[in-house]
């Protein structure tokens, strides 16, 4: 099937409104004032037209799930866990369908995009889990016949903002768990990939409608900036979960935070792998081409720092230069390519601006560094993924460009000195060691060691599972989404004591005698 019949196939499944007559078309869930065009990064083709969200479509949609909630978090969670368990089974129905869409829609590789749509079917299993686990504790008190426990509550209505490069898998993380919480959530995805969320919109839907139960327990409009700032504003979105780069982050947290409000940040990563000279060099070098050059260097875990002691250096050097020789750059739904294209024009411009600093600094160029125009595929956003050897204090390690750009660094002496250059700068997202030395491997475990939210021995910075709690420390935002107990940012704690004497005796052995 050519990408033409495949994306009349996907419009057709998801009922992508047709009011585009080259293919397929989206209005989304409400009527905007303005229309913007999403193209694909495959080959530069419309795909649809977009209506963004004005202000008053805005605030009906905020009423309706306000409304929503009230039936939603008045359900016990279990019954809300089998909704959950329905909608899971939704999305493996659609998971072809879903994973290409991404795919055409973001230029993921097909199997990157197959894999985003399992992690939403993974979160769905983990939540009917949840849904009779989330528990509080209880605690003795100190007074006679009293007992205390803590319980947790929802919170009410959570605004998702989302970026482009996993467009349908993070809002799962926020809105699959937030909903079993007993939350209703509100989506505005990335203007750079509207189609994906248009379908899970329509997907979970379908589901609300077969059990009666009302549109607004998940809800999504579009728009860009401007449109995402009025969940930061508003009073009534109990807790903004963003996902995007440290500058949209740094914004969002000031409006929420002037209101006093919740926020959960998922931002940017500059994400190193150390090689120390006991390591296994071809298990590295595999994880090395994963991380730096899968989703053509778009994941917020990519690989960009390399830093390799120097009596391996040349020989990991020579392995990457002929690796990256061979990467095939292309159409990300044919079988055999490894790497698809960046977003868009203004991602190649990044990427051109960086290398072209980078060499400025003193980097020198091992492969790669120019954009690329694949074989019938004009139009596409294709670039070469490109290797640097960089002096640990170039300035360029310090700034995320969100493209294949490997800075490769070398160190001498101890580990402790490699610890260092990972945690050398402003991001703290992912983090990983190729060393077969248990002193090595626990140094860069412990507090002495890497200060990122994820730290791997012998894997490599990107592809994390969905069990663990995902996120990351310093510019990266603090947050903690999927797995573990993250459920619990979505809840408002409460202590209760409970009082089942006759008297009525205070802490601490204060005294109040009337
Ligand atoms: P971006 O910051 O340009 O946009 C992300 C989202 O924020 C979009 O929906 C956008 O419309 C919205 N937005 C932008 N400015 C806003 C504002 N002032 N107020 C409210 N909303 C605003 O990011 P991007 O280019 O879509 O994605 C790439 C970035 O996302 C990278 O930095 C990457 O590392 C990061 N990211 C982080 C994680 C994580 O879990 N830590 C996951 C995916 C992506």
């Amino acid at each position: 099937m050519n990408q033409q019949e495949l994306i009349k196939k996907i419009s057709h499944k998801f009922q992508l409104a047709d009011r585009n007559p080259s293919g397929m078309s989206a209005s989304g869930s409400l009527s905007g004032e303005k229309i913007f065009s999403k193209h694909s990064p495959i080959n530069g083709e419309r795909l649809a037209d977009i209506e963004v969200a004005n202000k008053d479509a805005y605030n009906k949609l905020i009423e309706e799930a306000q409304q929503a909630y009230v039936i939603w978090s008045a359900m016990p969670a279990p019954q809300r866990g089998e909704i959950i368990r329905q909608i899971g089974e939704a999305f493996r129905e659609d998971k072809e369908d879903l994973g290409a869409l991404i795919s055409i829609e973001t230029g993921k590789l097909l199997q990157e995009g197959l894999g985003e749509a399992q992690e939403i079917i993974d979160i769905c299993d983990f939540a009917v889990g949840l849904s009779r686990q989330l528990y509080g504790l209880t605690m003795h008190s100190e007074r006679p016949d009293h007992r205390m426990y803590e319980q947790y509550h929802p919170l009410g209505v959570i605004g998702i903002i989302s970026a482009f490069n996993f467009p349908a898998a993070v809002w799962s993380w926020n809105a699959i768990i937030a909903a079993v919480c007993g939350n209703v959530s509100i989506w505005k995805p990335s203007e750079k990939a509207p189609l994906s969320a248009i379908a899970c919109q329509y997907i979970v839907s379908k589901v609300l409608k077969k059990n009666n139960l009302p549109s607004g327990i998940f809800t999504l409009y579009h728009g860009g900036a401007e449109q995402g700032s009025w969940l930061a504003e508003d009073e009534r979105i109990a807790l903004v979960s963003a996902t995007g780069s440290v500058a949209m982050g740094k914004k969002v947290n000031q409006v929420v935070a002037g209101r006093l409000g919740k926020v959960l940040l998922e931002l940017g990563g500059n994400n190193a792998i150390i090689v120390t000279e006991n390591a296994n060099i071809e298990m590295a070098v595999r994880a090395i081409i994963f991380g730096a050059v899968g989703t053509a260097g778009q994941r917020c875990t990519t690989t960009r720092r390399l830093i390799v002691h120097e009596t391996i250096y040349n020989a990991i050097v020579e392995k990457l230069k002929h690796l990256y020789g061979q990467l095939v750059v292309g159409n990300p739904l044919e079988k055999g390519v490894l790497v698809g294209p960046l977003i868009d024009n203004s991602a190649v411009e990044l990427y051109e601006q960086r290398i072209k600093i980078a060499l400025a600094e003193g980097a020198v160029l091992l492969a790669g560094g120019k954009r690329l125009k694949p074989v019938g595929l004009d139009g596409g956003t294709y670039v070469m993924p490109t290797l640097l050897e960089a002096q640990p204090s170039l300035p360029s390690l310090q700034e995320e460009t969100f493209a294949p750009i490997l800075y490769v660094s070398k160190y001498s002496g101890s580990v402790d000195v490699a610890i260092q250059l990972n945690n050398n700068v402003r991001q703290g997202l992912s983090s990983a060691i190729f060393t077969n030395d248990m002193q090595q491997m626990e140094r860069f475990l412990s507090n002495r060691g890497s200060d990122c939210g994820i730290a791997n021995v012998n894997i490599g910075t990107s592809g994390a599972e969905i069990g663990g709690a995902f996120g990351g420390e310093k510019e990266t935002g603090g947050g903690r989404e999927s797995g573990s107990d993250s459920w619990k940012a979505y809840m408002r704690r409460q202590t209760n004591t409970i009082n089942y004497g006759a008297t009525l005796p205070l802490a601490q052995g204060i005294k109040f005698d009337l």
